[in-house]
Order: structure tokens, then C-alpha cells, then sequence
């Protein structure tokens, strides 16, 4: 019992800024009972007519819930029932469905149900964050479909009368949306990332969140009193009067320092001793161009495109891609918008474009460049869709996953061949377009040389370099702790691209994650990186502490950095800068 009340101290992923103390509320979820049995194929047209009937329900709960978010919390939050909506209109889901129930004579809710469960395993196993959360939106529309199925109704949040912080082991948007403003404290989830749409819903309800806290559910009950750190992803249980001094006090002067940092957000990133740097975002889509700029972005230095490609249903033609690029273009415009290529194939996801085989090794698979040279249709259309966007903004173009020149020349020459028919098209496009290269692979950064000979910019994709560049799995989680961004490896392969791009006179950016990382920032302005591309909620705080230091001292540290033989070792010159430099600014 002692045990139980004494304090302790747990640690998850800050995935909401902000702190909060209060009682908890353990949310289980009732378990939904899926029946399975057999019906004549004379009852069929009337299941469907049922399937479609609830169908439609859910649509109108999903309407009604949308229009109550947004009048609640504007449309941007709104926006993920959107999502939600389109769904529950994948003609896809539904055919497959009705066919299953065809061919196996079961009933509709256990065909929806297995249907949406595979779809949704496909979702949940890709390496990739956002992709993953998508069976997050699968998963939250068909359980409600299920429920309108099978006639029950479901739990949700919406029930809490008093204001709890709610741990749970996974939290839906519906789960959230329901929540009125005030009745909830905080969140804590055992699953989720930082890109749950939970998580984005908590952050504009401004409530601190805490997630990935893995089994936190098995130690918390019903009543506990926790206190969470949002800022740094630290759970207390049964906190000390002492814990709660300290933390109201940090409270304070993290909302001090919010206000300091968002006031600075849309001033030059311009270091004490002159040197502009370009701090721009990384986006997945036209709709957050509003966002960017409340970030203060300076354009957008990596638009992953493929996210479109997710979003349609089938093909994206040239005319709906066109308007999405268009739409960026003259949204952010005059700053720069980079717009990358399709990044598709590998592990990246299969889909219904490019039905993938089975790769031994997909990371090194059919993927990005290689399956648009594959496929030079899909590949031109999409060229032609960014070079007409080109005469509406600031675009610049960018292929992905690029190994060498021979590579970049293939892909130019189809680029050329783009340009030929929109010429005797007489469709207008920026002449003038730079096309850039992004250093992803070793064998592109060794001979970056010769690649700054062809192209206009260089964007280093550190996520992939570090993982090709160490042979580091990335799905691995047992080298997990190998993958070492300040490895010397690492350090002398971007300074040798800062170099190579030099001679030539282009520039270099960073579209990685370190690029939105305040250990590393200072190390790759030091390496000569004159541009930084990272999620738009990271900039403000990295514009504040580049105004704050010296680029000088930034490429002292760099310097010393170089001499340093193990990654540990370098890492730590990183951390001692840190401390010293950055974190009163910002931490
Ligand atoms: C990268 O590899 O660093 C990169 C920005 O590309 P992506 O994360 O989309 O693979
Ligand atoms: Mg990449």
C-alpha cells in the first residue's frame, strides 16, 4: 500500500506542451462483440440495404461531430473528421466488404470488420509515422460504423463530468472531440506519436498530452493523483508537495518563454553576427500553408508529395496534383516552395497505385526516383503538374533518393521532355526553375561534385543518409541506439556535400529531423548548412536560438567536432554547446 501512494516518476513522448495536476480516469474502451454467422444468399440485397443505411448514419454522426469541433474549436481541428468522412466513403472498403460477404456468406459486420482490420494492419505496419496514425482514422470510423452495426452504443469521453487527466491506452479524435473544453486536464496513452490526431486535437484544445508511455495503464488506477509535464514527456505519479512547488514554478516560466519565442517568430533568423539562415517547413499538403505561416515560416523547404498520392483514392491526375501545387505556390509565395517528387515504393507504403511485390530488402528496393524512371508517365505527369504550378509562386523542384549523375540525368531528361510539350502547349511555367537534388544516398553525398555540376540545390534527407550511411535498419529496434546523427561518418559526409556545393556556388539544406533538433541545429550551421527544412511547430524555437548565438562560435564547435574519433564523443561537444549556448534560450 505504501508502495503505491509513494511518488514516481515515469517517462513518455511531450507530445503537448503544458502541465497539469489532478485525478486520474482510466479510459478502457468497452470491447466491441463482433458476431459471426452465416446468411442465406436470399437475405443479401437486405444486408446490404442495412450496410448502407448505417453507412449513412455514421456520416451524419461524423457531419454533426465535424460542425460541433469546428464551431468548438475552429475548422482546423475540424479537419480530421474530414478525413474521417472520406473513409467511410472508400468505395474500396465498401466493395471489398459486400464481396466478402458474397463469397463467404457471412454477415456484413463481421465482413466490415475483417475487411477494415486489413486494411488497417497494412497502415499500422508501414515505417512511417503519419502513414501509421491513417489506421488510426480507419480503425476510429469502422469501430463506429461497427457499433451502428451491431446496435450498441459506444463509450466515449464525453460522459466525464469533472476535470481528469485521462490515461488511456490509445485515444480516438471522436474520443477526444467529444470532450468539452475544461473537462480534461491532460492526456496520457501507453501508444501514439507525436502525429496522432488525438495528439494534434490535445495541442488545439491546448491541453498537455504525454504519449508512448508504454505501460503506464498497469501501474495507474481510477482516482490516482498524477501531475504531467507535457514540455518533456515526464509523468508523476502521487507527486511530493516539493515535486508540485518546482513544477508550478516551471510552468510559469515555460509560458514566459512560449510568449518570448512566438513573439520573435516572424522576425529574420539571423545570427548576433549577421548571417541570415533560411529556416522553412516541411509539409504534406496544401491545407497547412495557413499554419506554416503562423510559424513563421520562410517558405517550404521540403513538400512531401506523395501524401497526395495517399489521400485520392485512385490516381491523382495532373489537374488535381496542379491545383495542389498551384495552391501552395501562391499561398506561400514569395518565399520558395520545394516541392519533392514522388518519394513512393520501398517500405514507404504499398497502395493501390503501385500494387508492390515482396522485396527481400525494400529499403533498398524500388523506390522514389527509380520507380518514377520505372514508370515515366506517372512521372511526367507529375512534372508537368509542378512546372505549370511554376508560373504561380516560387517553385523549385526536387527529386528524391537520387544515387549518382547518371541517375539525375534520367530524370532531367524527362523533366526536358515535360518541358517540350508544355512549350508547344503554349502553357506557361517559370523558365527559370531550379531543380535541386536531394543527398539521401552515401554514393550522391561522395559524389556530390559531380551532382552540384548539374543541379541548382542540394537538400540533405538525413533520415535516410544515417541509416544507408551506418547500415542502420531504421525498422530495427535493436540497433535502434546505433543510429547516431553526430557519428564522425555523418559529420565528414555533410561537410564534404557544404563543400562540393560551395565550389559550384548552390545551396545546401537539411530536411531531416535533425534539422528541427537544438542539439544538432548549431553542429550543421557550423558544417556551412545554409538552410534548415523541419515540421513548422519546431520553428519558432529554433529561429529564436539562432538569433541568438554566433555563427562563429557555431563553426568553432563544428571544427572541434571534426577532430572528435567516436560518435559518444562528438555527441557530447554537441551537449556541452548546448547547455552552455541554447538551453537558458529555449529549454
Ligand atoms: C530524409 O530522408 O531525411 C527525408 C527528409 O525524406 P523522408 O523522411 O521523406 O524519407
Ligand atoms: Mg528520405
Amino acid at each position: 500500500m505504501a508502495e503505491r501512494h509513494s511518488e514516481r516518476f515515469f517517462k513518455g513522448i511531450s507530445a503537448s506542451p503544458g502541465v497539469a495536476h489532478g485525478q486520474v480516469y482510466v479510459f478502457v474502451p468497452k470491447e466491441l462483440k463482433i458476431s459471426s454467422h452465416r446468411i442465406e444468399a436470399s437475405e443479401m440485397d437486405a444486408e446490404v440495404e442495412r450496410f448502407e443505411e448505417k453507412l449513412l448514419q455514421t456520416r451524419q454522426e461524423i457531419l454533426a461531430l465535424r460542425d460541433a469541433v469546428s464551431d468548438r474549436l475552429g475548422q482546423d481541428s475540424a479537419g480530421i473528421f474530414d478525413a474521417h468522412l472520406l473513409v467511410l466513403e472508400d468505395r474500396a472498403l465498401i466493395e471489398e466488404s459486400i464481396r466478402e460477404m458474397e463469397e463467404t456468406g457471412r454477415n456484413i459486420t463481421y465482413c466490415v470488420n475483417s475487411v477494415a482490420q486489413r486494411y488497417i494492419d497494412t497502415f499500422a505496419n508501414i515505417d512511417d509515422e503519419y502513414l501509421r496514425e491513417r489506421a488510426n482514422d480507419i480503425r476510429d470510423v469502422t469501430k463506429r460504423l461497427l457499433h451502428n452495426l451491431a446496435g450498441e452504443v459506444r463509450d466515449c469521453l464525453g460522459a466525464l463530468d469533472e476535470g481528469r487527466i485521462v490515461v488511456a491506452r490509445d485515444i480516438s479524435p471522436s474520443d477526444t472531440a467529444a470532450i468539452e473544453k475544461g473537462k480534461v486536464l491532460a492526456f496520457i496513452t501507453d501508444a501514439g506519436s507525436k502525429t496522432s490526431h488525438a495528439v494534434i486535437m490535445a495541442r488545439s484544445i491546448q491541453v498537455p498530452a504525454v504519449v508512448g508511455m508504454r505501460d503506464f495503464m498497469a501501474v495507474v488506477r481510477d482516482g490516482d493523483e498524477v501531475l504531467v509535464d507535457g514540455y518533456d514527456g515526464t509523468v508523476v505519479l502521487n507527486p511530493t508537495d516539493k515535486t508540485l512547488f518546482g513544477y508550478g514554478k516551471l510552468e510559469e516560466q515555460k509560458k514566459v518563454l512560449h510568449r518570448r519565442i512566438m513573439s520573435e517568430a516572424s522576425l529574420p533568423a539571423k545570427t548576433r553576427d549577421g548571417v541570415e539562415v533560411a529556416l522553412r517547413a516541411n509539409i504534406e499538403g496544401p491545407d497547412e500553408i495557413g499554419r506554416i505561416k503562423d510559424f513563421g515560416a520562410a517558405g517550404v523547404g521540403l513538400f512531401r508529395t506523395e501524401y497526395l498520392f495517399l489521400e485520392a483514392s485512385g490516381f491523382p491526375s495532373e489537374e488535381e496534383q496542379f491545383d495542389s501545387y498551384r495552391r501552395v505556390a501562391s499561398g506561400i509565395g514569395p518565399h520558395p516552395v520545394v516541392i519533392r517528387t514522388l518519394d513512393l515504393g520501398g517500405d514507404k507504403f504499398p497502395n493501390s497505385v503501385y500494387p508492390s511485390e515482396a522485396e527481400a530488402n525494400p529499403f533498398l528496393g524500388l523506390r522514389a526516383i527509380r520507380l518514377c524512371l520505372e514508370s515515366p508517365d506517372v512521372f511526367k505527369t507529375q512534372l508537368r503538374a509542378i512546372l505549370r504550378a511554376s508560373a504561380y509562386g516560387n517553385v523549385k523542384l526536387m527529386y528524391p533518393m537520387i544515387s549518382g549523375a547518371g541517375e539525375l540525368d534520367q530524370a532531367n531528361e524527362v523533366l526536358a521532355e515535360a518541358r517540350e510539350e508544355l512549350d508547344r502547349e503554349g502553357t506557361p511555367y517559370d523558365r527559370e526553375i531550379e531543380v535541386g537534388t536531394m543527398i539521401e544516398i552515401p554514393s550522391a553525398a561522395i559524389t556530390a561534385d559531380l551532382l552540384a555540376q548539374k543541379c541548382d540545390f542540394f537538400s540533405i534527407g538525413t533520415n535516410d543518409l544515417i541509416q544507408y550511411l551506418l547500415a542502420i535498419d531504421r525498422l530495427n529496434e535493436r540497433i535502434a541506439h546505433l543510429y547516431e546523427p553526430a557519428h564522425p561518418a555523418v559529420l565528414r559526409m555533410i561537410r564534404g556535400v557544404v563543400e562540393a556545393a560551395r565550389r559550384e556556388n548552390i545551396r545546401v539544406s537539411v530536411c531531416g529531423e535533425i534539422a528541427g533538433d537544438a542539439i544538432m541545429v548549431p553542429v550543421l550551421l557550423g558544417l556551412g548548412v545554409d538552410e534548415l527544412s523541419l515540421v513548422a511547430s519546431g520553428l519558432p524555437p529554433i529561429k529564436y536560438m539562432v538569433r541568438n548565438l554566433e555563427m562563429t562560435a557555431m563553426q568553432d564547435l563544428a571544427s572541434a567536432m571534426m577532430q572528435g574519433t567516436s560518435a559518444t564523443g562528438v555527441l557530447e561537444l554537441a551537449e556541452e554547446f548546448y547547455q552552455k549556448h541554447v538551453a537558458h534560450l529555449i529549454a
